[in-house]
């Protein structure tokens, strides 16, 4: 392709990504399509001669999209959302046809030293504290640092990493680990990306203690957590790390950080704390309790931009106060990866940050998005969601076949069909998941289920950037009809 030729191909996968957003809206949420339909449809062939833009748009229009379910979509409530946005866009896009790969600061410097500023930056805007920078306010060098990863699990699995290090004295990485003798500690809500942490870092699923929680609000139960820490002392066991999260998966609970990290900083233990959706929240000066205790108290901390706050996936921002535990679990340096900036110690590899070796620069993605919203817009965006959720809330409140499964969090509203006396608790749990069932296959909007205590819970996640009031009140008429048709009595 000539520029010109790419110019105008670069014009046309805009305007149809203009366009879709556009028309989004119009589209069923979840995808209809059943198994194997896309994979029938597609013609896989490579071909032998060149083909043209236009017949791959034409795929994409005709078999495509018809099997995607639309993330970007305003009645799209299942998940946390995964936000794109024009500036996520962009940023991506230049990024892509920059194509450098930062695995060394020596392979593109502005590659990591953007990354370094801007996470710098994003730390103190969360309330983290110069104690995760890698500039301190005064100017000097930090201990620790920031660091994009391509996900919240991958970031789990490296805090992991850094924390048998540290509890090893550095013998994990040599020896490996001794079955049986370290544990980790996370409430029975936390992300599944946890046990996945632990399978990977060889500890195994059953070095895992999963803490009770209070039955209501879902946080983790302090009083167990130190219990369950004194009895793995007692029995000779070595505790690693405590993940405390802030936002949990299923109802949106914050864990009480400042209480946990008093245990953690008595034991010697890593606190990591899992902020991937609500943390960015404390943008916001009003939410910005959401991170209390983490600037004081936690080892290592993950959000993720790719969710809340309009970067387009993916960019998983992970922060530690002691960069020398991450460093010395992953850095390894073959001969091909020497070079004189390395050998100063004056920079910084992002390569030992994480387990990959190759990176791709996302942080110009980041930066396009903080710059193009400012913290004005991004908080806008953030409100719009919380207010949408505490509508949702009161729809929910003021409607007697429905009762909140756990208080709502931020964007979140947890919610199940009430029992009453001529609804038994089983029969209402069956009718919470055909209502949610009924109102996904209408293809109006697309909300996902949770579990407390054994019971179902209809999860409405807000914050999607393309979702207005409007879109709520559609969602609620559907969900009410729903309900009608289900209890045509009540
Ligand atoms: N932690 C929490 C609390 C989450 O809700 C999620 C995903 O929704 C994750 C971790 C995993 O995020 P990722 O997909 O970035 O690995």
């Amino acid at each position: 392709l000539s520029a010109e030729q790419f110019r105008a191909q670069a014009h046309q996968v805009v305007d149809w990504i203009a366009d879709y957003w556009e028309s989004v809206g119009e589209r069923p949420v979840l995808s209809q399509v059943e198994p194997g339909a896309v994979a029938a449809a597609v013609d896989g062939t490579i071909p032998d001669q060149p083909e043209s833009l236009d017949a791959v748009l034409a795929d994409v229009d005709q078999h495509l999209v018809p099997g995607l379910t639309h993330w970007q979509h305003p009645r799209f409530f299942a998940y946390f959302p995964a936000n794109s946005s024009p500036a996520g866009v962009l940023g991506d896009l230049l990024s892509s046809g920059i194509g450098a790969q930062g695995m060394l600061w020596a392979t593109s410097p502005a590659v990591t030293e953007l990354e370094q500023v801007v996470l710098d930056q994003l730390a103190r805007a969360l309330g983290l504290s110069d104690a995760f920078c890698h500039l301190r306010d005064d100017g000097s060098p930090g201990a620790g640092g920031g660091v994009i990863q391509d996900t919240a699990s991958t970031a789990t699995f490296t805090a992991l990493l850094a924390a048998l290090h540290r509890a090893t004295g550095g013998r994990a990485r040599t020896e490996g680990v001794e079955q049986g003798r370290y544990t980790v500690y996370a409430s029975t809500q936390a992300h599944s990306s946890l046990q996945k942490a632990a399978m990977m870092s060889g500890l195994g699923e059953r070095a895992v203690r999963l803490v009770d929680v209070d039955p209501w609000t879902q946080q983790l139960d302090v009083d167990r957590l130190r219990e369950a820490i004194e009895a793995d002392v007692a029995a000779g066991r070595v505790p690693v790390m405590v993940q405390a999260c802030v936002g949990t998966t299923g109802t949106g609970a914050v864990d009480p950080v400042a209480a946990i990290g008093e245990v953690t900083r008595r034991h010697g233990v890593w606190l990591h704390v899992d902020a991937a959706w609500a943390g960015v929240a404390a943008l916001c000066p009003e939410h910005a309790w959401v991170n209390e205790g983490v600037a004081e108290l936690a080892d290592s901390y993950v959000t993720n931009p790719h969710k809340w706050l309009l970067t387009t996936f993916d960019c998983s921002t992970f922060w530690v106060r002691d960069r020398s535990a991450l460093v010395g679990a992953l850095s390894i340096l073959p001969e091909y990866l020497r070079n004189p900036a390395t050998e100063s110690g004056a920079v910084v590899d992002y390569r030992d940050w994480h387990p990959q070796l190759g990176r791709r620069f996302r942080a110009l993605k980041l930066w396009t998005v903080l710059r193009s919203y400012g913290l004005s817009g991004l908080r806008a965006h953030l409100r719009a969601g919380i207010a949408q959720a505490a509508r949702v809330a009161e729809l929910v409140d003021a409607d007697p076949r429905l009762e909140l499964a756990a208080p709502p969090v931020l964007g979140l509203v947890s919610f199940r069909l009430a029992s009453s006396d001529g609804l038994g608790a089983g029969r209402a749990d069956q009718l919470t998941r055909e209502v949610m069932d009924r109102v996904n296959a209408s293809g109006a909007a697309y909300l996902s289920h949770g579990q407390v205590a054994g019971r179902p819970f209809v999860r409405w996640a807000c914050g999607g950037w393309r979702t207005g009031a409007e879109d709520v009140e559609q969602t609620w008429a559907e969900l009410d009809r729903t309900l009608t048709e289900l209890l045509p009595t009540r």
